[in-house]
């Protein structure tokens, strides 16, 4: 193919009919226009903690306002950053968004905010300093973040990867290994992976209480989490009555559309108003004994 892309936003393009990826290549090259022109947002959808339901983090999703096809998901998103060679501008731009974003509540409410790391992010040694920039840039510590990574994420170079991710926790910022259960080697990853908690996969979520061997498989990654002192979060929690079956089985905190769905940040923001602060380890004020 042949891609002219000139300075004042005019574009041509040539499909080479072989690679029949006109469309894709489209998408690719408007990638490019939407980082520097800030077309790209993030959706935040609250993680709760199952007794109580205090907020207890929140995760960033990826959008792309697009100017002609809408609002974009991160399955058109991300192949395209990945096939751009964009990923890690990408997880700068989203990282800035969503720091941003804290940064609107914290420190009145210390809710951290989860950011997903692709394979390229995981392996890149300027992560830990990227990382440290956007903090720093928007007056957070560490502890207002959480980085995502999906086990897959670090079959291409794990030692680089662990190295990484261990640097990012000497650091201070917390990690999560997202979508646990639908990796090849979940219990070998455990075992060597720097990480604070675990993100159950939708997939065994969804069958809690439902299917017996879903259960059990839930039930033990929780006493499995607890032990290695990891906390367990369950993602895709669509109802009620899963979120008791998970609080039944142990399970600390939940995420998914039975208690809210992704939102823009400024929705976001009046949720969170609304909702009780999680209770404070040291309360500033003693509460009052009551006979
Ligand atoms: P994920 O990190 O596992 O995020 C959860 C996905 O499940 C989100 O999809 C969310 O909208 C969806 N979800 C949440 N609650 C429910 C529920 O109750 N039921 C169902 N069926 N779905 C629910 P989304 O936003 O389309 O993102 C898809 C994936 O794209 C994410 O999965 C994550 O792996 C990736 N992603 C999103 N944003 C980024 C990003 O900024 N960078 C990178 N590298 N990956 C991202
Ligand atoms: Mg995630
Ligand atoms: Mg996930
Ligand atoms: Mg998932």
């Amino acid at each position: 193919y042949e891609a002219k892309n000139s300075r004042d936003g005019v574009r041509s393009y040539v499909p080479d009919a072989r690679a029949g990826g006109g469309d894709r290549l489209r998408t690719m090259e408007d990638l490019r226009t939407a980082l520097d022109e800030g077309q790209l947002l993030v959706h935040l959808q609250p993680q709760v903690a199952l007794h109580g339901r205090a907020v207890v983090g929140v995760e960033a999703l990826v959008r792309w306002q697009h100017p002609e096809r809408g609002l974009l998901s991160p399955a058109v998103v991300l192949p395209a950053a990945e096939q751009a060679g964009l990923m890690r501008p990408l997880t700068g731009v989203v990282l800035g968004l969503a720091l941003e974003a804290a940064a609107q509540w914290w420190p009145e409410r210390a809710v951290p905010v989860s950011v997903n790391l692709s394979a390229a992010s995981v392996t890149d040694l300027e992560l830990p300093a990227t990382v440290i920039r956007h903090l720093q840039e928007h007056g957070l510590p560490p502890e207002a973040l959480t980085l995502e990574l999906v086990e897959d994420t670090l079959m291409a170079d794990p030692d680089r990867g662990r190295t990484v991710l261990g640097e990012l926790r000497r650091l201070g910022i917390r990690t999560s290994i997202d979508d646990y259960g639908t990796g090849y080697s979940s219990l070998a990853y455990l075992r060597h992976l720097p990480a604070d908690e675990l993100k159950l996969d939708r997939s065994l979520t969804h069958d809690v209480g439902r299917d017996d061997r879903a259960t059990a498989i839930v039930r033990h990654t929780v006493g499995l989490a607890h032990d290695l002192g990891l906390s367990l979060v369950a993602e895709g929690v669509e109802d009620e009555e899963t979120a008791a079956a998970l609080a039944a089985l142990g399970c600390d905190i939940a995420q998914g559309w039975a208690i809210a769905r992704p939102m823009p940040v400024v929705d976001f923001l009046g949720w969170l108003a609304d909702r009780p602060a999680a209770p404070s380890r040291t309360p500033a004020v003693p509460a009052p004994r009551r006979p």
